[in-house]
């Protein structure tokens, strides 16, 4: 249930009514925005009359959220989310691009990429240093020391960081080093490891499942919102489909309909999502003018030696190029390139 309080309530007011929910049972969260404080009352109470909270002092109107998500939809919080980072704000007008290699894999490596990518307007720089692979034979990763290197990197140029963690015990190491933990579209629904990113401060990064629906996908979210963690933007990377002439099928409708469901930052990568180097500018591009609120591409100073995903990873003019031709997109549709 959305309990709408009265603009002019008073602060004792609202806390009179968070106190009456609590012994209705419910579990609320506060939401307060620049013209209105919007009380989401979660728990499973089908038969909950609503008019006996519309009645309460300082509360404007109580309706109920007819979604399975309650936290990540629309109906209880309509403003987007921004998600503020030093550099950059996530979820804003201005688009932010994330870029980097699919894994950390040396230092030379990873300075090489920081530089080029910050010097083509990158904020984030992204890389694996714990890579879920399909073999367990493949590289798994340099582990805390790619990290500790990823974060020197980005330090060096003035670059935030984005990296995955694959369970609950890799969140710590993380909270250290990077300034977004992502979950890897395999995790999507790893309900216990996302029940434990619902309780650290890092913002998340939630890729989509392979085949996962809106709904399922937006019911991960609602398992990190729902442990007070109200930092997440929704990644979406591919989806399995019957097509076999890319390696995934970008589904580019997510953005607008994520937008119009949720309030959560929506974030395209165009790499995983279509997996053949010459596409990927192409589907930024697309991403772009559907409305993503950031892109997050692996380039590679040496793709074709890489340790995993070189075959669609940008190489470093490639990348400028698609900073040169996303502006120019940005600006149609009245936002700027962070
Ligand atoms: C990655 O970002 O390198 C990655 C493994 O992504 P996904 O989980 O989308 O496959
Ligand atoms: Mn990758």
């Amino acid at each position: 249930m959305v309990v709408v309080v009265e603009q002019n309530a008073t602060e004792k007011e609202i806390e009179g009514i968070i106190k009456i929910l609590h012994d209705f049972g419910f579990d609320v969260h506060r939401s307060t925005g620049v013209n209105q404080t919007v009380l989401g009352a979660i728990g499973v109470k089908p038969d909950f009359d609503t008019r006996q909270v519309e009645v309460l002092p300082g509360v404007a109107h109580a309706y109920r959220i007819t979604e399975p998500y309650k936290l990540a939809s629309r109906t209880f919080k309509q403003e987007r989310t921004v998600i503020p980072f030093k550099n950059c704000q996530v979820g804003g007008d201005a688009i932010v691009i994330m870029a980097g290699p699919c894994s950390v894999e040396s230092e030379s490596q990873i300075f090489t990429i920081a530089e080029q990518v910050a010097k083509a307007g990158a904020k984030f720089l992204r890389g694996g240093a714990f890579k879920p692979r399909s073999s367990p034979y493949a590289f798994q990763g340099m582990g805390e020391e790619g990290l500790k290197l990823m974060r020197r990197a980005a330090d060096e140029y003035g670059l935030m960081v984005i990296s995955e963690a694959m369970d609950g015990t890799q969140i710590e190491v993380m909270e250290r080093y990077a300034d977004i933990i992502q979950v890897g579209a395999r995790n999507m629904q790893n309900y216990n490891f996302l029940r434990e990113l619902g309780k650290s401060t890092k913002p998340v990064m939630l890729k989509r499942g392979l085949s996962a629906t809106f709904e399922e996908w937006l019911m991960s979210a609602e398992y990190i919102l729902s442990g007070g963690n109200k930092q997440v933007m929704m990644c979406e990377r591919g989806i399995r489909t019957f097509e076999t002439a890319t390696r995934n099928t970008m589904d580019i409708s997510a953005i607008p309909v994520v937008h119009a469901k949720s309030h959560l930052p929506v974030v395209a990568d165009p790499s995983h999502g279509i997996g053949i180097r010459d596409k990927v500018i192409p589907m930024a591009r697309a991403a772009v003018a559907a409305g993503a609120d950031a892109v997050i591409v692996e380039v590679h100073n040496d793709p074709d030696h890489a340790k995993s995903d070189g075959p669609q990873s940008l190489y470093p003019n490639q990348f400028e190029e698609m900073m040169k031709q996303i502006r120019v997109i940005a600006e149609a549709i009245g936002r700027t390139i962070a």
